[in-house]
């Protein structure tokens, strides 16, 4: 068949390499006129991201990833609080594109191609249009573009993503620039804290260029804060332009006042080797928290893949995972039916079930932790991982 993938990041490559694989002709469309740079910072590496890249591309997934031992409490004085040895892989966002990237080549991988519309996906051949001017015609249609998705928003009315009460403000410091008693204290673990109303994480992942050797390396944090909507939020969410931004603020653009907020409350609250990272950061940047749970993901002749269809918050560290493991669910699906018909209503079927599970975990490891105040150090609940803590 002659597919094209909207949208090129982890989900969509992804997708492209298992269908290329399958003797599909296969392309990949993507909005950005660049190479995408830097999104989302550090990701916690569950088996079905890095998946292509270990078992087809035959990578090791030391080159990749960094491993970490346990997973540590701090108290607010800066003492382990609680401590369980569980293994951890943590990479990069931007490692894992690179890598997906180069095993898919930029022959096909289509630049500055912002999907504008397509024509009725019960119909095949389905055409996709381009703002460059540009169409294309397609057997299959997979829409892989992201939180913001045109076409969940087309193809299911009413699929608004609800805003979780909170954002990730994100960043990294580079390991080397970080003092020897910090660096002791958070050693080789994903350190948290946990207080009101609030929760912060740091861990280990790749440097710029994908190093992984220690004192390369970078030190990540994702600290989650509660901003209510109707002023906070949208205060927050306003660039130092003055532009109101709906689901990021890259590196830059949260305004200095926030910033120099964000980091004196680091300093007056969190434990010390924890307010260090934050507060050694030169340009931390936000997520917006999103959740939205829809019917269906197939559509005719086309299908939502990843974030584009169920959106799940992240702390199962697990949305990169789903979009991968959607495409491959898709690949399987295609390679053992005998219509588009009814693989579409096979991938439907699974990864349906297992977006809407990851939904209803992370919704509630979020409340706990932001809301309810009752997120119990040591809960095998809050174990990351796709289809169950842990799995
Ligand atoms: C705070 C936070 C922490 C996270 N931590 C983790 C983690 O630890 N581990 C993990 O696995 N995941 C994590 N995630 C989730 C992860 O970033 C996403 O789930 C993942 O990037 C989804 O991949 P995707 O390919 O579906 O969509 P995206 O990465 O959003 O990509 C969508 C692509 O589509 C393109 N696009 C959009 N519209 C169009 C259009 N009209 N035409 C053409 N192209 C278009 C975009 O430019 C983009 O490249 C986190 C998310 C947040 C917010």
């Amino acid at each position: 068949m002659q597919i094209s993938v909207v949208g090129g990041s982890i989900g969509g490559l992804t997708a492209a390499l298992v269908l290329r694989n399958l003797g599909h002709e296969v392309d990949v469309f993507e909005r950005s006129p660049h190479v995408l740079m830097q999104r989302g910072a550090g990701i916690g590496l569950l088996p079905e991201t890095s998946r292509y890249l270990t078992d087809v591309a035959d990578m090791d997934i030391d080159d990749i990833s960094i491993s970490t031992s346990s997973i540590v409490h701090l108290a607010r004085n800066n003492s382990i609080l609680h401590q369980t040895k569980h293994q951890y892989r943590f990479s990069s966002w931007n490692t894992v594109y690179r890598q997906l990237l180069s095993c898919w080549g930029t022959e096909r991988y289509h630049l500055n191609h912002e999907m504008t519309q397509w024509s009725n996906v019960d119909v095949s051949p389905i055409s996709v249009s381009f703002a460059n001017g540009s169409s294309v015609e397609s057997d299959l249609v997979v829409f892989a573009d992201g939180v913001n998705s045109m076409a969940r928003a087309q193809l299911v009315p009413g699929s608004q993503p609800r805003y979780s009460g909170y954002v990730a403000w994100r960043g990294m410091v580079p390991e080397s620039e970080v003092s020897a008693s910090s660096r002791a204290c958070l050693g080789d673990s994903i350190t948290y804290h946990v207080y009101a109303n609030s929760h912060i994480l740091v861990y280990p992942i790749p440097g710029l260029d994908g190093e992984v050797e220690p004192g390369k390396r970078l030190i990540n944090f994702v600290w989650y804060r509660n901003y209510a909507s109707g002023g906070d939020k949208e205060d927050l969410l306003t660039d130092i332009n003055g532009v109101q931004r709906e689901v990021s603020l890259p590196p830059g653009a949260v305004s200095p006042h926030h910033v120099a907020e964000m980091k004196a409350h680091a300093a007056a609250r969190l434990p010390a080797a924890i307010a260090e990272i934050v507060m050694k950061t030169k340009e931390p940047f936000l997520q917006v928290v999103f959740d939205l749970a829809i019917p269906q993901m197939n559509f005719g002749h086309a299908c939502l893949l990843g974030d584009s269809a169920n959106l799940a918050r992240p702390h199962a560290a697990a949305g990169t995972a789903k979009a991968a493991d959607d495409a491959w669910a898709l690949g399987h699906a295609l390679s053992t039916s005998q219509s588009v018909n009814e693989a579409l209503q096979k991938y439907n079927e699974s990864q349906t079930a297992i977006g809407h599970q990851l939904i209803n975990r992370t919704e509630n490891i979020g409340r706990r932790s932001q809301f309810d105040g009752t997120w119990v150090p040591g809960d095998r609940d809050l174990i990351f991982g796709l289809k169950a803590p842990g799995a």
